[in-house]
């Protein structure tokens, strides 16, 4: 076992190269194995990266010519959707407009690559510029094991030992799982699958049609027909000159309807008239699935670190859909910078146990992370109750109907309308219920 490495992290996407970053800046030997070709190769998000910790990795990310992102957000609309119409609640600010950006769109396949590249230039200019490695293309079957610690990893017949490993694999954790933190079944309910289509335009038609400045962009959530009776939504998010399309979509209410299949479903969304006319005239580029999770906190594995192992990002169920957006990214990046930060830590005591490794769950308790994934916890549910993506998009939709017509009849008052609606839709009891319970969003 000579040659050890401080750190091996197992998985090329944000919250691994995130982990990477951290510790090439503490001059730590490790060794990130990623099973895609490149970095990115594998990974699939809407995607919209909240916050702006990058600027914290890369700083001045933003300034680069060879800047990873597509644009920054800084219009954000949220609709509501029967088959035939869409009422939406619009918000565009120039206080979005300055850097570090709140919110930028990203293609996962070039930014992953892009966060890799400034990894392996964080790597030359650190304490160890010949002893730690980017691999891609390797599988990681199997931890490695020693009185009940983790102490490397086998890759087909090669094994590699570390002080420590980081588990950032993602939502399909096999690993955390062999190691017992997580069990064997994960029920339905707390995985989604996502299908997402990337459209191009002629970038000038694009910016055009979305109202585009420089490299500003668009967020546009959807729920109700999106989603097309089953439990999720829809989203469509702007590039620099394509345009990100899907849906999430509950597995577990997915197979009670029937099984309907996911691409069935993302065809008929473009062809609602909102979204159609929004896609008239693109190419479509590329499709791809990939399951996410529901951000429910019981999906959680029982513990996040154990002798000589941290886990991170989805593969530690960090996620939160609070009907605001799909945080997943950011949880990866911040669980990432927090593992690797406890991993400096530890190389410092030399001391790899659990109880030296605990101060990465200490750490996430304390962050914006776990305080919001505990305090959205009745979002997340509320989310998934039929109501929010039926009745209630067909009562906003039944409301903006009656309300933006103008006839030659004498005009209700709204508070009517209202009522109408509901009424349709609905009930008052119903509707007391949901106001009830989204008191606490
Ligand atoms: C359709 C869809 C839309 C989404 N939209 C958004 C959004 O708009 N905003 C947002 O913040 N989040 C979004 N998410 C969620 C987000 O994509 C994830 O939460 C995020 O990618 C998790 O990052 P991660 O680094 O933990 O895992 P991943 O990005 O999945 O990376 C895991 C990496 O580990 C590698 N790997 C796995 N196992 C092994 C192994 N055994 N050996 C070697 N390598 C391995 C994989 O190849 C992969 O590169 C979306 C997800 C989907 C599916």
């Amino acid at each position: 076992m000579e040659d050890k490495f401080d750190c091996i992290i197992v998985g090329g996407g944000i919250a691994g190269l995130s982990a990477a970053m951290v510790c090439a800046q503490n001059n730590l030997r490790f060794l990130l194995v990623e099973r895609g070709e490149f970095c990115g190769a594998k990974n699939v998000s809407g995607g919209v990266l909240w916050g702006t910790e990058l600027a914290r990795l890369v700083p001045d990310y933003w300034k680069a010519p060879d800047a990873g992102f597509e644009r920054f957000i800084r219009h954000r609309r949220l609709t509501f959707m029967d088959e035939q119409s869409a009422f939406s609640l619009d918000f565009k600010s120039d206080h979005f407009d300055q850097p570090p950006y709140a919110g930028i769109t990203v293609l996962r396949a070039k930014f992953d690559n892009w966060l890799a590249s400034k990894v392996e230039a964080a790597i030359e200019a650190s304490a160890f510029a010949d002893e730690s490695f980017l691999v891609p293309d390797v599988l990681v079957e199997e931890l490695l094991l020693e009185s009940g610690a983790v102490v490397g990893i086998r890759a087909g017949e090669e094994t590699f030992y570390a002080d420590c490993v980081i588990l950032a694999e993602g939502v399909n954790n096999l690993l955390t799982r062999q190691i017992g933190l997580q069990p064997e079944y994960v029920p339905a309910d707390y995985v989604a699958v996502g299908v997402k289509e990337v459209i191009r335009f002629d970038q000038k038609v694009l910016e055009d049609r979305f109202q585009l400045q420089d490299r500003s962009g668009l967020s546009n959530e959807f729920v109700g027909f999106a989603s097309q009776g089953v439990e999720g939504g829809g989203f469509l998010y702007t590039n620099l000159d394509t345009v990100s399309v899907g849906l999430v979509l509950g597995m577990k209410d997915l197979r009670e309807k029937g099984g309907p299949k996911p691409y069935d479903l993302l065809d008929t969304f473009k062809r609602h008239p909102a979204v159609a006319d929004m896609l008239r005239g693109g190419e479509s580029l590329e499709y791809a699935a990939h399951v996410v999770s529901t951000g429910d906190i019981r999906a959680l594995p029982k513990e996040v670190y154990a002798d000589g192992v941290l886990v991170t990002g989805e593969a530690a169920g960090l996620l939160l859909n609070s009907g605001k957006a799909i945080q997943g990214m950011d949880y990866a990046m911040h669980s990432g910078i927090l593992a690797a930060e406890a991993v400096a830590a530890a190389k410092q005591d030399e001391d790899f146990s659990a109880a030296s490794l605990k101060r990465y769950r200490d750490a996430l308790d304390a962050s914006y992370l776990m305080q919001d994934m505990r305090g959205f916890q009745d979002a997340v549910h509320l989310l998934h109750s039929p109501a929010m993506f039926q009745a209630v998009p067909n009562l906003f939709c039944d409301f903006g109907r009656q309300f933006f017509t103008i006839d030659n009849a004498p005009t209700r008052k709204a508070s009517a309308m209202l009522k109408d609606s509901i009424r349709k839709h609905s009930s008052f009891l119903e509707m007391m219920k949901l106001g009830f319970k989204a008191r606490k969003l």
